[in-house]
């Protein structure tokens, strides 16, 4: 399919899960980014999707990042990621830090948003950003800390993707969200078997706005955010 005429057909939906590990979990309204991190040639099939070594599976980067790089330009690919850094994992560190590095390097290359994972290493992530500064948007996924965390990933034109840690009113992400400038967020549903409308009636509840001003402000990011190059 070419890249337009996907594009005018995911900009006419009303919800966007912009990283999702599960198939056909959504209504037919939402576009819904499948969050891929091996097996990329599934990218083939047209699935509207992102592709990215991910921290905790780098056993076979080389092979990994060959058929990354062959299947990422895809134009149903909409980003790279989810790639990033993981304190928590033991995946050797330096290995996360090359890897991710390329990545930033292929999301420049194909002009495509970056989809990051960070765990316990936000200091780190940061740092390595201003060493290899993406010229493409930058989306931290799943998260949950407190807004000093919020305000320096913010403070460099990043955005933040909430997921069901919203749907607990006691949680970091909660506050963060409720602080957070309209343009700089996004929703998703990552591992959790819930539908992407509750993370949206979460986030609208949070918000204090109407669910139609949350619908019509992703949608706006969402353009923003994932407007094509071709
Ligand atoms: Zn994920």
């Amino acid at each position: 399919m070419h890249a337009n005429n996907l594009f005018t057909r995911v900009i006419q939906k009303l919800y966007y899960n912009i990283h999702t590990h599960h198939l056909n979990k959504d209504a037919e309204s939402t576009v819904s980014i499948r969050s891929l991190y091996g097996d990329f040639m599934q990218a083939s099939s047209g699935v509207v999707c992102s592709l990215g070594l991910h921290p905790w599976y780098l056993e076979d980067h080389e092979q990994l990042l060959k058929e990354l790089e062959q299947f990422a330009g895809l134009p149903n690919v909409l980003a790279i990621g989810e790639c990033g850094l993981d304190k928590l994992c033991r995946t050797d560190w330096e290995l996360q830090v090359s890897l991710f590095i390329r990545q930033i390097e292929l999301a420049n290359k194909l002009n495509k948003p970056l989809i990051i994972h960070c765990v316990r290493a936000f200091d780190e992530l940061l740092s390595l950003l201003d060493k290899h500064t993406p010229a493409v948007p930058v989306i931290v996924h799943g998260f949950n800390k407190k807004n000093v965390i919020a305000e320096k990933l913010i403070a460099r034109r990043m955005y933040l993707s909430f997921g069901t840690a919203i749907t607990n009113g006691e949680s970091p992400a909660t506050q963060a969200l409720k602080h957070i400038p309209a343009d700089r967020f996004f929703l998703e549903t990552d591992n959790a078997e819930v539908g992407i409308e509750d993370i949206y009636r979460a986030a609208a509840a949070i918000r204090e706005i109407t669910i139609e001003a949350v619908i019509l402000q992703l949608q706006q990011n969402f353009t923003t955010v994932f407007k094509y190059s071709k």
